[in-house]
């Protein structure tokens, strides 16, 4: 058996495909025509643009973005540069040039400190292998066209190899570099296909046709698996699938535990495509709109007209449901490029969310005209970003009156009773709680922030992961002041950091008396289960002695045996 890291849940049991990335052997030599050398090289480049923009039109959803995400690169000038000057100034062959050009631009992304977009530079990887089989006349692999139940396994699988994929044929993927971000893994993950990355050497061990399975979740490969394993896997796989169909069975079922405690399971949501997968998951409402994807999707300011049209799309399909749209939080680990924010030492310290749009007005009043005329249209609330002082609701609160004012003026629809409600993500803000409380609607707890300012952790720190932890009894007890800041005033409080989805948390925030729980869509229905099954005076009392606690490993492990003891 090998072990690789599993980055999407679900067992696959087929027959392997290689996918094959032999490099074409290239010869480096200078051209006299440098001018025709570099029209050959700009219509190759334009080909493989052209069969990308094809694959594009085929996609929707994550994968469409995924791949308007690459041509958007393929086709910035940038990429070209270098290869180009190769080619013009000094006369190197196109496919030499474009291998040079190309790595040269790798490199660069390779550098970079975003995950994300280190992360690209195997796109550009895969750009430069495309570009050059153009320039050799070398066919592609078709990868629309593999056999039920293949296994792909490679050295990497690039985001245009990905898009390409039929993907009902294929029963697992398995991969020797690759990282829970790169794009192969988000589509496994939004397919639900078997995924493993970082399988060290599997390329050595494994030919095309054999027998594998592999195990998602843990990690596992099994080449020619023994009928004792498969028969283990096929076990595992059918409590995976009694689980799914035991859940959707939660779609319509109210959100409430035994002894008659309501609350509500809501969705959060970066772009308007989500809705689908909100709805088919029994969403009560959109807890969290991230509105800077919007932003991030885009190479310039979305206009006015842009944002109205994405918040009134959310809307309309929400129905009758709330829809809570954050504004622009944009800084710390979400940059954007246009916007050209100065580098900073500690940006989860610095320029970033409601600090921006309280010192650049008219960026924000773009938006605040955006959501107000959307609010015309269904259920929305304002939730404000990184609030960690009063004087911020106020400020904040007083543009709104002032884009309010302006649209009665224009005589624009709008509701005028809108409720503008604070993220509580830093600490300050959770010890102010009660006076915060009085100054807005609603409240919603960030915790992916918030544990990082309380334990002063970055967030996407792996070297001290282990000290990042909702379990700590600072953590618990800046969530509790929220909440009873929140009621003290009869406000709600929501929560829509990754926690709230954590079967170990929810009984302690269900004691804690938390009124809406916001998560990714494909976890709604297993929490609406666990609250369900959860009594409150029961939670009310854990509840209790957690907050006796003095250590996250006591509170972890007595919250994890209480969730053991409820499934
Ligand atoms: C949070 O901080 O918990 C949160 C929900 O916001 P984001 O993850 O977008 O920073
Ligand atoms: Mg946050």
């Amino acid at each position: 058996m090998f072990i690789g890291k599993g980055v999407s849940k679900g067992i696959g049991i087929g027959y392997a495909k290689i996918l094959k990335n032999d490099e074409i052997k290239l010869t480096n030599f200078k051209v006299d025509d440098k001018e025709n050398e570099l029209k050959y090289f700009r219509k190759c480049l334009n080909d493989v643009v052209k069969d990308t923009q094809n694959v594009v039109e085929k996609l929707s959803g994550t994968e469409a973005d995924i791949m308007n995400a690459y041509l958007m690169i393929l086709q910035d000038p940038t990429l070209t540069t270098e290869t180009e000057r190769l080619i013009q100034e000094e006369g190197y062959n196109a496919g030499y040039a474009t291998k040079i050009g190309f790595e040269t631009v790798e490199e660069v992304f390779k550098n970079m400190d975003d995950e994300y977009m280190s992360a690209r530079a195997s796109d550009i990887e895969d750009m430069k292998k495309r570009v050059i089989n153009k320039i050799a006349n070398k066919s592609e692999l078709d990868l629309s066209n593999l056999p039920e139940n293949t296994i792909l396994i490679g050295t990497d699988i690039s985001t245009s190899d990905t898009a390409k994929l039929n993907l009902n044929s294929i029963a697992g993927i398995i991969i020797e570099n690759g990282s829970e971000n790169s794009h192969v893994s988000i589509m496994a993950r939004t397919h639900e296909i078997p995924a493993i990355v970082g399988a060290k050497n599997i390329l050595k061990e494994i030919k095309d046709d054999m027998y594998i399975a592999l195990n998602g979740e843990t990690g596992e490969i099994y080449v020619n698996p023994s009928n004792e394993q498969i028969k283990n896997l096929t076990n595992i796989k059918k409590e995976l699938e009694t689980e799914k169909e035991e859940l959707v069975k939660y779609k319509d079922k109210e959100t409430i535990t035994k002894d008659g405690y309501k609350t509500e399971v809501f969705a959060n949501i970066g772009t308007p495509k989500d809705m689908d997968k909100v709805l088919e998951n029994g969403a009560e409402g959109i807890g969290l709109f991230r509105s800077e994807f919007l932003y991030m999707d885009s190479d310039s300011m979305p206009t006015e007209e842009e944002q109205f049209n994405a918040y009134k799309e959310v809307l309309e399909k929400a129905g009758d449901r709330q829809v809570i749209i954050r504004t622009l939080d944009i800084g710390g680990d979400k940059d954007l490029k246009y916007l050209n924010l100065e580098k900073e030492d500690n940006p989860f310290l610095g320029y970033r969310a409601i600090r921006i749009c309280l010192r650049e007005p008219e960026i924000f009043k773009i938006q605040l005209r955006a959501l107000l005329r959307a609010s015309a249209y269904g259920k929305l609330s304002i939730m404000l970003p990184m609030i960690s002082s009063i004087t911020e609701i106020r400020d904040a609160k007083k543009i709104i009156e002032e884009v309010k004012q302006e649209l009665k003026d224009r005589k624009e629809k709008f509701d005028e009773n809108i409720k503008v409600g604070i993220m509580i993500e830093i600490p300050a803000a959770a010890i102010m709680a009660e006076d915060l409380a009085k100054e807005c609607d609603f409240f919603s707890i960030g915790t992916n922030d918030l544990i990082q300012y309380t334990v002063a952790v970055e967030r996407g720190n792996e070297k001290i992961s282990d000290l990042y932890t909702k379990f700590h009894p600072a953590v618990i007890r800046l969530i509790k002041m929220a909440i009873d800041g929140a009621h003290k005033s009869n406000k709600f409080c929501g929560m829509c950091g990754e926690a709230a989805a954590d079967e170990r948390f929810i009984p302690l925030l269900i004691g804690l008396g938390l009124d809406e729980f916001s998560m990714n869509p494909t976890k709604m229905l297993n929490a609406r289960k666990m609250i369900r099954n959860l009594n409150r005076e029961d939670c009310k009392k854990i509840t209790e002695e957690i907050m006796q606690m003095e250590t996250a490993q006591e509170i972890k492990q007595r919250l994890t045996d209480y969730k053991n003891s409820i499934n």
